[in-house]
């Protein structure tokens, strides 16, 4: 058992001084003033960590990691242009090792950024789950936690390897489930792709399994504005009603994105009590607009972030989409007051944790000993009496020191510490070295 101080604590969702916090193996036992939790806590070792701001480490609520080896393949183009040329093609070339690789990768990058939890919303299953635990040995190797929302996909119009039939994607999810059944790090909850690429059959049977199993479920709804015009034009709904119509939205259902949602959307979701996981990067960078947060978080809809696939906003960093998803809520609104650091700090932290269920995102008792440890003497960090709001706002990477998993650093002094970044950078390299980037055309003048 360890008592740690240090100069700065995110501890019970505030910002204190010389403040302290037990731990335990893996766990946070306590936190409060130095000398009380000495007094609650006898036999104790102490650890002063000194001049450093500690913070619960990020969750990123939405990811697909293999696409980080995508990255710069389809920058700039429409979404669809993307999807056919970039994302549908080169997701073929993958084999299970390669998936492997571009899990490492990306969570590499996410570690090292703070990430202590990430989901991977997974869909190239090839109607198993070998490559799904791929993916999750890459986690164990970096040695963050892990959510496998395991993508559950009918849609006959993408490559064969993304689909399964609804028993199928049923067999496969409980045996997944009951294989990480018991592990503290790695996670399966089941995740029916979306409106346009599962059947109607699909996303109830992933409400259904998330029920059975006591689970939340993931599904992305109204990304892009074509989504939500060819739910109408189809059904006669928006995407977030035809989703009621078929009675899958509850306290369980985590929409990611909800860029495209009006009044009566929100007020619907406030009354099913659904979750979004926003995404501002990945919704800037292809060009789908800026989901409505605020409205969100003013009805009392929780609100986490996401950093999306490597692909889709080349950074792999919760810090980074607090700053984002605080100034494109100001920007959209035109309101300095719309959204600030205190608030997007929270939906960095504990709100992911409380939206998948986890007891993550929070230095508080019971809660997993994820920390980050940050430099209060980086330049990016000054004047140090805003420290709080700089993390948000200014902070360079260069001043996230170390990174703790489950009581154990995976970042010490800004470096991995379990895996050799100069390897998975050779493998990258030679998983995508014969892949090029088509030549885009000049701007015509
Ligand atoms: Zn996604």
């Amino acid at each position: 058992m360890t008592l740690v101080t240090a100069a700065l604590v995110f501890a019970e969702d505030r910002w204190r001084t010389r403040h302290g916090f037990v731990l335990q193996g893996s766990r946070i036992l306590g936190t409060g003033e130095p000398a009380d939790l000495a007094d609650s806590f006898p036999g104790h070792e102490r650890e002063d960590w000194g001049d450093v701001a500690v913070v619960p480490g990020t969750v990123n609520g939405h990811a697909h990691s293999f696409q980080a080896l995508l990255r710069g393949f389809g920058d700039d183009l429409s979404f669809m242009t993307w999807r056919d040329q970039v994302l549908y093609p080169l997701s073929e070339t993958l084999d299970r090792d390669a998936i492997r690789i571009g899990a490492l990768f990306d969570f590499a990058e996410m570690a090292k950024a703070g990430i202590t939890t990430a989901v991977d919303f997974f869909y190239l299953h090839d109607r198993g789950n070998d490559n799904d635990l791929a993916v999750v040995e890459a986690a164990r190797e970096v040695g963050i936690r892990i959510v496998l929302a395991r993508s559950m996909y009918d849609w006959t119009g993408a490559p064969p390897r993304y689909q399964e039939t609804p028993r199928e994607a049923e067999r496969n999810f409980r045996e997944l489930h009951s294989g990480l059944r018991g592990d503290p790090r790695a996670f399966a909850q089941p995740a029916p792709h979306s409106i346009h690429a599962s059947s109607p059959d699909m996303i109830r049977e992933g409400a259904a399994l998330a029920e059975e199993l006591d689970l939340p479920f993931h599904i992305h709804v109204a990304e892009g504005r074509y989504e939500r015009e060819r739910s109408i034009e189809l059904h006669g709904l928006s995407p977030v009603a035809l989703l009621d119509s078929y009675g899958v939205l509850s306290r369980r259902s985590i929409m990611v994105h909800c860029v495209w949602v009006d009044e009566a959307d929100l007020a619907l979701m406030r009354e099913r009590d659904v979750k979004v996981v926003h995404n501002p990067s990945a919704n800037a960078f292809l060009g789908d607009g800026i989901a409505p947060v605020r409205a969100m978080l003013e009805r009392g809809i929780p609100v986490c972030l996401g950093t999306d696939g490597g692909c889709t906003n080349s950074r792999q960093s919760i810090f980074e989409e607090m700053r984002m998803a605080a100034l494109m809520a100001k920007a959209r609104l035109a309101d300095a007051t719309a959204l600030g650091a205190e608030e997007t700090f929270l939906m960095g932290t504990a709100r992911g944790g409380e939206i998948l269920g986890l007891p993550v995102g929070r230095i508080a008792p019971d809660h997993a000993a994820d920390l980050v440890v940050l430099d209060l003497d980086a330049l990016s960090l000054q004047p140090r009496q805003t420290a709080p709001h700089q993390i948000v706002y200014a902070m360079q990477p260069d001043a996230i020191r170390r990174v703790i998993v489950g009581g154990e650093p995976v970042v010490e002094d800004g470096r991995l510490t379990r895996v050799d970044e100069r390897e998975i950078a050779g493998k990258v390299r030679e998983v995508t070295g014969s892949w090029r980037r088509e030549p885009v055309a000049a701007p015509t003048p």
